[in-house]
């Protein structure tokens, strides 16, 4: 993120100075603080937003040109590939011609990780970035270290189509570390970026109320969260008759996948907009919900977006799945030119008829580095979205979480409100086993606390089977 540089510096700095400094610095935009990239990048974002389906492809087909040239130029990896298949990159006349080049997957990212790169990985510049994911082997991979304050621009160019402006104070519930003051109380402030962190690593109920009476004094504000933080965060507010605070003026949710009907009990909750994005660690495609629909727009200036079926050809029928094939416009180190990323997407359409937007846009993006699935007896794999409970089932469940080691079988995992009682579980397993159907079969344990990924994220199913070695997956809602 953009702002991490900055976030260190301030951590750096001793707290006698810290003390000073906070009254003069709370005064200072976090706009000028963010950098001359960032603003330039905003500003191009906040124009662009609005340009024809012309002017977007002319872009595209520009930036594709100039990635493919220095590819072809510069990474060894890419000069064979292209060689091989006859591709001239500076031929391309629309951004559908990179279709003759081949697929890349992660198992090309690992075996051709230096050929690949177009500059050595140890110049001035290069980050190695390792993207967590806590079941498989993770992806490693060189990125230029300009590229924070770039992603950090679209998402703040998204969450302005809701209210949110660059100087209002962020309640962050993200996966920071927050330690403890005297009373127990997990809270941060960061003044040069107006953001207060909460741990969410700490959402027992006496946790949760100390942030929930925090968070009524600090005045208008966003909720940063995960879309798991958030649903913790209103489960408690529902379930203890707690009044939502009124100066929380959104909920800005992202990085894991947001199941609908979170979102409802989290708008009717709190009475404000619950706002979503994807992006990935690989910045490849990046999309965002406009001011009046939930629909992913996908932003034609960050990198170039295909979905394609299983058959590798672009899915155009709006309702189909496809998976998202990217090309990125950012990472100059290391291209990656049509990489599956792993996650599907139902094809909406070419643009937003809400609003008048010339960007595509998709729906219900899953993937398997989310990690939502079980795998049946004979193989085939449930997608969490399917199995998920919105009714009273887990009532007087505070999380709760299936550990899957073998096929057919699961343990679900839960960690108990005080009010729980045997008619609950009783009623947990009646519901579940409803839904299974047979086909998985599962004990219920229950447990003091669910431990979330390295990165703070909280998964439905902790997952020990390999799942790209089975079948595809369910589609959502199947
Ligand atoms: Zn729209």
């Amino acid at each position: 993120m953009a702002a991490l540089s900055k976030k260190n510096l301030w951590e750096k700095t001793p707290q006698g100075v810290k003390a000073v400094l906070r009254g003069a610095l709370s005064r200072i935009s976090p706009k000028l603080l963010l950098g001359r990239r960032f603003r330039q990048q905003l500003a191009f974002i906040e124009q662009s937003q609005w340009w024809s389906a012309d002017e977007a492809r002319a872009y595209q087909t520009q930036q594709l040109r100039r990635m493919l040239a220095l590819a072809v130029e510069k990474s060894p990896y890419y000069q064979r590939v292209f060689k091989s298949c006859g591709f001239d990159a500076r031929a391309i006349r629309s951004p559908k011609d990179i279709a003759a080049l081949p697929l890349i997957d992660k198992t090309t990212i690992r075996e051709n990780l230096t050929e690949l790169c177009t500059v050595s990985p140890d110049a001035h510049g290069v980050d190695y970035v390792s993207t967590g994911g806590s079941s498989g082997t993770p992806l490693g991979f060189y990125m230029g270290a300009n590229r924070s304050a770039i992603e950090y621009a679209y998402l703040v160019a998204g969450w302005q189509r809701v209210g949110y402006a660059i100087d209002t104070p962020q309640a962050v519930f993200r996966g920071q570390v927050v330690q403890p003051d005297r009373n127990g109380f997990r809270h941060a402030f960061d003044p040069l970026l107006r953001r207060h962190y909460f741990s969410n690593f700490h959402m027992g109920d006496a946790d949760i109320k100390q942030y929930v009476d925090h968070l009524r004094t600090i005045g208008d504000c966003f909720l940063h969260v995960y879309p798991s933080s958030i649903a913790a965060l209103t489960r408690y507010l529902r379930r203890t008759s707690t009044p939502a605070p009124t100066n929380v003026r959104g909920i800005l949710a992202g990085s894991e996948i947001v199941h609908p009907e979170d979102r409802t009990l989290a708008e009717e909750t709190w009475g404000v907009r619950y706002y979503s994005w994807y992006g990935h660690s690989e910045k490849l495609v990046m999309t965002s919900e406009c001011e009046q629909s939930h629909d992913d727009h996908v932003w034609p200036t960050y990198g170039y977006m295909e979905l394609i079926d299983e058959q590798g050809f672009p899915v155009t029928t709006p309702g189909e799945r496809g998976e998202i094939v990217g090309t990125g416009f950012i990472n100059n180190v290391m291209p990656f030119i049509r990489y599956r990323t792993g996650d599907f997407a139902t094809y909406v359409g070419e643009s937003c008829p809400k609003c008048r937007r010339s960007h595509k846009l998709i729906r219900d993006i899953r993937g398997h580095r989310t990690q939502e699935m079980l795998v049946a007896l004979d193989g085939s794999h449930i997608c969490w979205t399917a199995v998920n409970m919105h009714d009273d089932t887990f009532n007087g469940v505070r999380q709760f979480q299936f550990r899957q080691t073998e096929a057919g079988y699961a343990t679900l995992r839960i960690v108990a409100s005080d009010s729980l009682g045997d008619a609950d579980v009783r009623r947990i397993r009646r519901n579940l086993n409803q839904k299974l159907d047979g086909r998985i079969q599962f004990d219920i344990e229950l447990c003091d606390a669910i431990e979330l990924t390295k990165r703070g994220k909280a998964t439905f199913v902790d997952q020990h089977l390999d799942l790209t070695a089975t079948l595809q997956p369910e589609t959502a809602g199947a």
